[in-house]
């Protein structure tokens, strides 16, 4: 946990979020800012930095977010019309919370394809 991380503190209960799922190593909540009808954050509870700070001891931890992606959307009711998983890393890569995350989006029709 880092105190001044703002999904650390979330997982933390110490701002609120509307979480729509949550164990004992993941946590998933609602974009506060969202781009598409669902827009969920998944969120290791382990503060890692991005993708680029993966250690081979998170494997597992990597994995079971998929686990988690795929539970999520279909909670939401999105697994057969399909969704989409981005992760965004470092400075080129977009990525504005030090705290890595994979957004979940789904429900409607996502065009704007850069690859
Ligand atoms: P990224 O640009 O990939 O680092 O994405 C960060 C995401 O976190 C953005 O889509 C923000 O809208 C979202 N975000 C920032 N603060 C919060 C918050 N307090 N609760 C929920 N989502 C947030
Ligand atoms: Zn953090």
């Amino acid at each position: 946990m880092e105190d001044n991380c703002i999904f650390c503190k979330i997982i933390k209960k110490e701002i609120p979020s509307a979480i729509v799922y949550e164990d004992d190593k993941v946590i998933a909540f609602k974009d506060i800012n969202p781009v598409a009808p669902i827009h969920i954050l998944v969120v290791p509870k382990k503060h890692i930095k991005s993708i680029a700070e993966l250690k081979s001891e998170d494997e597992a931890l990597i994995g079971k977010i998929f686990t988690v992606i795929n539970k999520v959307a279909e909670e939401q009711g999105v697994k057969e019309k399909g969704f989409r998983v981005i992760a965004n890393c470092g400075e080129d890569g977009g990525q504005e919370v030090p705290h890595l995350h994979f957004h979940l989006l789904a429900g409607r029709k996502l065009g704007e394809k850069i690859i």
